[in-house]
């Protein structure tokens, strides 16, 4: 048996990512791939990295796409600002907190939880009271929007209230670059990391990154090597940097970057602002429709994510048949629960690309039929 190419059906990607991709970024994927030391490809990536300090909101020199998914940025955050030994608080309210814990550990570190209920946003008092109570504390880790339970978290309070007591930031941005707003510079943000297939509805596998001045310091001034060489930031630098004559260090994904410098001229062209303005608008219209539908949200209002709906599902419900069904009949596909929150609840993500009208309006018409 010969095996035929794969040619995927055209699915409405309603989940917690990856997210709709527009038909500008695809393109932009399939055009001729050039060497990656070529002059043409690094001038491309020098933009890339203009475009990229536009989203985070910040000047930071050191601001790049990690060539990995999101959690490469995570981990690139990690082993590189914490040696052994080092102190850090961990705010946990869901997976991926959890999963900061986790990479603090690995690279040597010592972590000290502050949990917060899944749903909720990461309590500013509980972490200040973590701070006096560790005052040998060196970072303070946390993730801004929870993509496990569609929390959203203060990260100028937790950023200022780091800034305070003279403690670096790694804040995982993933889900809330191009969604909700991020200030990297306004809000004295040190080690920030984001993926490609969320908010800015491109492929996945790439992770935007960027390090201010202080979270540079920390790394030079490291008296242990990084332990993993292709997440050495100082490495990377030489890539994406070094003044006409850059080393080589791995091949880049030259057509996925072209994906992410198209996502990002529709960022700067919708603007920054209008964006935010956009998910939350269309989260409003389908959150009414949601309550229509009988639907509770899990998060209060205050801390909702406009990107990421976490609904609870009704009592006696076969969720994973409903999910199928929504697949098969709309080619729709809506997120199952992560965690604790796993077969109570869906995650319907309004990402990017996917915040339109005519998603939101499918997605109530078919949980209607689904339901009717
Ligand atoms: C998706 C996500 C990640 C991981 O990104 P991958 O690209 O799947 O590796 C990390 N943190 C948050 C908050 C996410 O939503």
């Amino acid at each position: 048996m010969t095996i035929q190419s794969f040619i995927p059906p055209r699915r409405i990607l309603m989940g917690p990512g990856p997210s709709d991709i527009s038909p500008q970024v695809l393109q932009a994927l399939s055009r001729p791939t050039v060497g990656h030391l070529d002059p043409l490809f690094i001038s491309m990536m020098d933009e890339l990295k203009q475009l990229l300090k536009y989203a985070f909101q910040t000047e930071n020199e050191f601001t790049i796409a990690v060539s990995a998914p999101g959690s490469a940025g995570m981990e690139a955050c990690f082993v590189n600002l914490v040696e052994p030994g080092d102190k850090v608080i961990v705010c946990r309210n869901g997976v991926f907190g959890e999963r900061m814990r986790e990479n603090v550990i690995r690279a040597g570190g010592v972590a000290v939880l502050v949990d917060d209920e899944w749903g909720k946003p990461v309590s500013t008092a509980k972490v200040e009271q973590a701070i006096k109570e560790n005052p040998d504390a060196k970072i303070l880790a946390f993730v801004h929007a929870e993509t496990s339970t569609g929390a959203l978290s203060d990260a100028q309070a937790l950023g200022q209230l780091a800034k305070q007591h003279g403690m670096l930031t790694i804040v995982d941005a993933v889900t809330s670059l191009g969604g909700v707003p991020l200030k990297v510079d306004e809000w004295q943000l040190d080690a920030v990391y984001a993926g490609s297939q969320k908010c800015l509805s491109c492929v996945p596998g790439l992770a935007p990154v960027t390090f201010s001045p202080s979270a540079i310091e920390k790394i030079q001034a490291r008296t242990t090597p990084i332990q993993s060489w292709f997440l050495d930031q100082s490495l990377v630098l030489g890539y994406w940097s070094g003044e006409g004559k850059r080393s080589y260090h791995h091949t880049a994904p030259v057509n996925s970057l072209y994906a992410l410098h198209e996502s990002l001229v529709l960022l700067q062209n919708e603007g920054l602002e209008n964006a935010w303005q956009r998910h939350q608008r269309m989260h409003e219209k389908l959150r009414d429709g949601l309550e229509k539908l009988g639907f509770e949200f899990v998060v209060e209002m205050p801390y909702r994510l406009p990107q990421l709906n976490a609904i609870y599902i009704p009592q006696g419900i076969d969720e994973a048949q409903v999910r199928a069904h929504l697949l098969e009949t709309y080619n729709l596909e809506i997120g199952a629960g992560l965690g604790v929150l796993a077969g109570k609840t869906w995650r319907i993500g309004l990402m990017g690309y996917g915040a339109r009208a005519e998603n939101v309006s499918l997605c109530l018409k078919a949980l209607e039929d689904a339901f009717v």
